[in-house]
């Protein structure tokens, strides 16, 4: 076993340097002159190394038994709760989400590994009656292969874990490439596997630039199924390139919250400040458009004003700190282009907008007023602290806002009424929704993720997260000891 800070690839459950020697750093966002580490950097050899190595180890674990490889499932669990303050720490310094999020983080990887390996006891396939006699059907789950898994940075653990653990109970071995801005959380988590004894070769961990690394996951003849979180366009380029794969997407979101005159307001403003701050707005789930009745819009956003100016920015392992910085510098110049644009677009800037003059990759908690939904603020991804109100009339009017977006990922909706709540669930077109809760907070026995551009492919977590890394296989067992032929031997007179 290596030092827990070990920087390195992981092949063959070997920490090992890449072929070319290069190495990347990893910074902390809210003080980036502070290295946390220098990383070896893959690159398309090392990726066909880790393939080799996945294709050896394949045969032997997907024939352990799944309640078998469930046991390394909760040995992670253990460690990785054993180790949740420190973990926690890393994905702070290294992402910047505050600390408490960040032990949320961890959670969610000590849920996942938990739940999967209760799911090792039942990976669930069906019989049902033949429409012969004598003839017995069912169907079985079996492992799909090498999945490629390639990950974002803004749930660094988490994510990685949502796949892998689900990947690895139902008998695939992997290649895993995780974000280049957060390999030092990738590192830890693999490094929390291999303690818990999973076997050489079973997970390899490839980090290096996507377009390098990732591509060859992508593309390589071998591997049979790729799983990407990530942008939409990354992933659109993925769907072109991966061939004759399964591929799954999980992409962005221009998530939704209507609230309604009939709203808990103390509630609302609860929630937008949850949905729309929390995570500095780097959440995939993340309430970037607030849909308001204009009855109560007024009171709203005075309301909501007050919140806001009492956010605290700083460092986030600073418990008092409500928003901590983003992750790049590109990322907080591109928080400062949207707010010209929304300015130029006619939006008004009710607070924030701006880069605070402290070291770090900070932006002010941003909202804008009087905004349409042809803004430019109001349609794309902005991945920031920053949220639109946009004022409707009535039910109809709000359910056709939320729905006039290219994602459709979570979305939720404050009213007491519950004709107006079932009516916003049957409308609504995302893969979540919220009734008088955030858009963010996803539980990992629960399907998870969107329709329309925000996803392809089955959903993660739960039963739905098993079929994404499975393939189901029909057996037909004929016991009459003749020749019966389906559809041509059924009797039909009997109807
Ligand atoms: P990116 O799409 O930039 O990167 C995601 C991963 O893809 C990284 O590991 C990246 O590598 C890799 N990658 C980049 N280019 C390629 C390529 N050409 N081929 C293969 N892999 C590639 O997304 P971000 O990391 O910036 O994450 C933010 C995005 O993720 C947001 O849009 C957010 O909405 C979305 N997201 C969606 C979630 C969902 O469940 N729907 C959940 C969380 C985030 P590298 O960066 O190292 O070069």
């Amino acid at each position: 076993m290596s030092k827990i800070n070990s920087l390195q690839l992981y092949i063959g459950g070997e920490w090992v340097n890449s072929t070319s020697g290069e190495t990347f750093q990893s910074n902390n966002p809210a003080k980036p002159t502070q290295i946390l580490g220098v990383f070896q950097k893959g690159n398309k050899e090392d990726v066909d190394r880790a393939v080799e190595t996945a294709e050896r180890a394949f045969e032997k674990w997907s024939e352990t038994p799944a309640p078998k490889r469930g046991l390394v499932l909760l040995k992670t669990a253990q460690l990785l709760r054993e180790n949740k303050e420190k973990l926690a720490r890393g994905v702070t310094m290294e992402m910047g989400k505050v600390i408490r999020e960040a032990r949320g983080d961890v959670q969610e990887a000590i849920d996942i590994a938990e739940y999967m390996a209760g799911e090792g006891r039942r990976l669930f396939g069906f019989t049902t009656p033949s429409e012969l006699e004598k003839k017995f059907c069912m169907t079985l789950r079996m492992p799909i292969g090498i999945c490629g898994l390639i990950t974002p940075w803004n749930f660094p653990i988490a994510i990685p874990a949502w796949k892998i653990m689900t990947a690895l109970i139902c008998g695939n071995t992997i290649v895993f490439k995780p974000s280049s801005e957060t390999p030092l959380c990738a590192t830890r988590l693999v490094q929390m596997l291999e303690l818990a004894g999973l076997p050489k070769g079973v997970l390899n961990m490839v980090i290096g630039p996507g377009d390098d690394v990732g591509m060859r996951i992508v593309k390589h003849p071998r591997v049979r199924a790729i799983s990407f979180t990530g942008h939409k366009n990354t992933g659109a380029l993925i769907l072109q390139k991966a061939g004759l794969k399964r591929v799954g997407l999980e992409m962005g979101g221009k998530n939704g919250i209507i609230v309604m005159d009939d709203a808990d307001l103390n509630l609302a403003v609860d929630g937008v400040i949850w949905g729309g701050y929390g995570t500095t707005g780097q959440r995939c789930t993340a309430a970037s458009r607030v849909i308001v009745h204009k009855e109560i819009k007024e009171k709203f956003e005075i309301a909501l004003v007050d919140r806001i100016k009492k956010l605290k920015i700083g460092n986030g392992l600073n418990p008092d700190t409500d928003v901590a910085p983003l992750i790049s510098k590109a990322a907080q110049e591109k928080c400062a282009r949207y707010t010209a644009i929304g300015k130029r677009e006619g939006a008004r800037l009710l607070v924030g907008g701006k880069i605070p003059k402290m070291e770090g990759f900070y932006f002010e908690p941003t909202l804008f007023t009087k905004c349409s939904i042809d803004m430019r603020i109001t349609q794309e991804e902005i991945f920031g602290p920053i949220v639109s109100i946009i004022s409707v009339g009535d039910m109809e009017e709000s359910i056709e806002v939320m729905n006039s977006i290219e994602y459709g990922l979570s979305s939720a909706i404050y009213t007491r009424d519950i004709n107006r709540a079932l009516e916003a669930i049957m409308k609504i077109e995302a893969g979540i929704v919220y009734i008088n809760s955030s858009t963010i907070g996803a539980e990992v026995h629960l399907p998870f993720g969107g329709i329309k551009h925000t996803g392809i492919g089955a959903r993660e977590g739960g039963i739905e997260g098993i079929n994404e890394f499975s393939e189901t296989k029909t057996v037909y067992i004929d016991y009459s000891e003749k020749l019966q032929k389906a559809q041509i031997d059924h009797d039909f007179s009997l109807i």
